[in-house]
C-alpha cells in the first residue's frame, strides 16, 4: 500500500507532517532510524504506521505509564490492536495479555524498559515475530540528558537476544550533539536513517542585553509598559529575584503575579488561573512555572537572569508565540548570573542517589551546559542560529532577524551612510 494511503486509510490525516514519511519509509524498508523532532510534530505516528505496514509485532519501549496508557487507548479507539505491559497492570492482566499477545492479538506493545530483560517478557518475546523496535524517549538512555533511565541501556542486548534482530528506531525531544552520540551508539543503531526537523520557530524574536541589576530594571519597566496590554513571563533565577521583580512592577502598576516552589499550592493554583484568563499580565517566575501550562498568547518571555543550560532557556523562552503570532524572547545578561547559575549547580540536589564521583561527573556536566549557555549570551553571532546548531541543525545561514542580526545590520547602514557622507 502506499504510504500516504495508509496513513488516509489507518489514522484518517491527509498529509504527513515534516520527517514522518522518510522516517516511516526507513524503516519499513527495514533500515534503523534516529529521529529528532520536537514536542508535538507526531513522532508517535512514525513507528505506529510501520507497525501496521510491516509484518509481525511492533514493541515500543517507553518510560511513562501514562504516555503508555494514552496512546494505547488512542490505538484501541481507531481500530488498532494494541496492548501495554507495565506495573499498572494486575498480575492476572498481565497473564491474559501474554496469553493474547502469544495468539498474535497485537500489532503494538508498549512495555516499560523494566520488563525487557525479565524472564516472562522474554519468554515471550524469544518465541515472537518482531518486526521493529521503537524506543520512544530515547534521550532516557543518555546521561547528558534529563530524564536518564539505566534500564534503557539494556535495550540493545535484548535486541540482539531476540531470534531475528528487529529494526530499531529512537525517537526524542531533546537533542544536542552528546545525546544524539549516545542513542546512536548506546542503543548500538546500525548504520541509522537520522533526521533532525523543526526546532525553528520562526515567529520568535531571539535577544539578549548586558547590563547590571539597574539596567534590567530600568530596561524592564520600559518594555514591559510599552507592550501594555500584552500577556509575558518574566523568568529569574531564584524565588529572591522573583519577589523583587515582581514588586518592582507593581509598585510602577503594572498588573504582575508571581510564582515559585516557595509558595503555598494554593496561591500558585490562583496566579496561574489569573494569568491564564488574563486577569494579570505579567508573570514573574522561578522555572517552576511553565509545566503543562498551555496559554497560546503569551507575546514575549524576558529572562531577567541567564538559566544554567540552553534547553531550560528554550523550553521556556519556546512558551511565548505558541499562537504563531509575533513574541518576543529577551535575555537579560549581567555576569552576576555566571557566579548565581554555579551555585544552583552545586546545590543541586536532584540526583541524591548518586555517590560522590558520579555527582563530580553530573556537576562536569552541567558545567560544560553552562559555558554553552553563556556563549549564547556573548555571542556576535546569529542567536537564531547559535541555537538551532546547539539542537543538531544545521540552518542556511544568519536569521536576519533576531537581535544579533539587526544590529550587525544597523551598524553596516551606519557605516554606508558615514561612507555616502564621505563622499559627498
Ligand atoms: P510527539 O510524540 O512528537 O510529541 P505525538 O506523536 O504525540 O507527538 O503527536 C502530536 C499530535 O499530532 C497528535 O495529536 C497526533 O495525532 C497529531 N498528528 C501526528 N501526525 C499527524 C499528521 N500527519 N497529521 C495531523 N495530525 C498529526
Ligand atoms: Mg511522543
Amino acid at each position: 500500500m502506499e504510504l500516504l494511503e495508509a496513513l488516509k486509510t489507518y489514522f484518517g490525516y491527509d498529509s504527513f507532517r515534516p520527517g514522518q514519511e522518510a522516517v516511516v519509509s526507513a524503516l519499513c524498508s527495514g533500515r534503523d532510524v534516529a529521529a529528532v523532532m520536537p514536542t508535538g510534530a507526531g513522532k508517535s505516528l512514525c513507528f505506529q504506521l510501520p507497525a501496521l505496514l510491516l509484518e509481525g509485532i511492533t514493541l515500543v519501549v517507553s518510560p511513562l505509564i501514562s504516555l503508555m496508557r494514552d496512546q494505547v487507548a488512542a490505538l484501541v479507539q481507531a481500530g488498532i490492536p494494541a496492548a501495554f505491559f507495565n506495573s499498572a497492570l494486575t498480575e492476572r492482566q498481565y497473564a491474559l495479555a501474554l496469553e493474547r499477545a502469544r495468539a498474535g492479538r497485537y500489532k503494538l506493545i508498549y512495555v516499560a524498559p523494566e520488563r525487557l530483560g525479565t524472564e516472562r517478557f522474554l519468554d515471550f518475546a524469544l518465541h515472537a515475530e518482531i518486526a521493529l523496535l521503537a524506543v520512544d524517549e530515547a534521550h532516557c538512555v543518555s546521561q547528558w540528558g534529563q530524564d536518564f533511565r539505566p534500564h534503557y541501556l539494556e535495550i540493545p542486548d535484548f535486541a540482539a537476544r531476540l531470534p531475528r534482530r528487529p529494526v530499531v528506531g529512537a525517537f526524542t525531544a531533546t537533542a544536542t550533539q552528546a545525546v544524539r552520540r549516545d542513542m546512536r551508539e548506546l542503543l548500538q543503531l546500525r548504520d541509522p536513517y537520522e533526521i533532525v526537523t523543526g526546532f525553528d520557530r520562526p515567529n520568535l524574536f531571539f535577544a539578549v542585553r548586558h547590563g547590571r541589576e539597574q539596567d534590567k530594571r530600568a530596561w524592564l519597566l520600559e518594555f514591559v509598559k510599552r507592550h501594555g496590554e500584552d500577556s509575558g513571563i518574566v523568568y529569574c533565577a531564584t524565588r529572591k529575584k522573583v519577589e523583587e521583580v515582581c514588586a518592582l512592577l507593581k509598585a510602577e502598576g503594572v498588573p504582575a503575579g508571581r510564582y515559585h516552589a516557595g509558595l503555598e499550592q494554593e496561591e500558585r493554583g490562583r496566579s496561574q488561573e489569573d494569568f491564564l484568563w488574563d486577569r494579570i499580565r505579567v508573570m514573574v517566575a522561578t522555572n517552576a512555572f511553565g509545566m503543562g501550562i498551555d496559554k497560546s498568547d503569551v507575546r514575549y518571555v524576558v529572562h531577567y537572569n541567564m538559566p544554567k543550560d540552553m534547553e531550560s532557556y528554550y523550553q521556556e523562552a519556546g512558551r511565548a508565540g505558541r499562537d504563531g503570532e509575533k513574541a518576543e524572547c529577551v535575555l537579560l545578561y549581567s555576569s552576576a548570573d555566571e557566579q548565581t547559575a554555579r551555585f544552583l549547580i552545586q546545590q543541586d540536589r536532584e540526583n541524591e542517589a548518586l555517590d560522590e564521583a558520579q555527582l563530580e561527573q553530573v556537576r562536569r556536566r552541567d558545567y560544560t551546559r553552562l559555558r554553552r549557555m553563556s556563549g549564547y549570551c556573548h555571542t556576535g553571532d546569529c542567536l537564531r542560529r547559535y541555537l538551532l546548531e546547539y539542537f543538531g541543525e544545521t540552518p542556511p545561514g544568519r536569521c536576519g532577524s533576531c537581535g544579533n542580526c539587526l544590529e550587525q545590520q544597523e551598524a553596516v547602514d551606519v557605516t554606508a551612510q558615514a561612507a555616502a557622507i564621505l563622499r559627498c
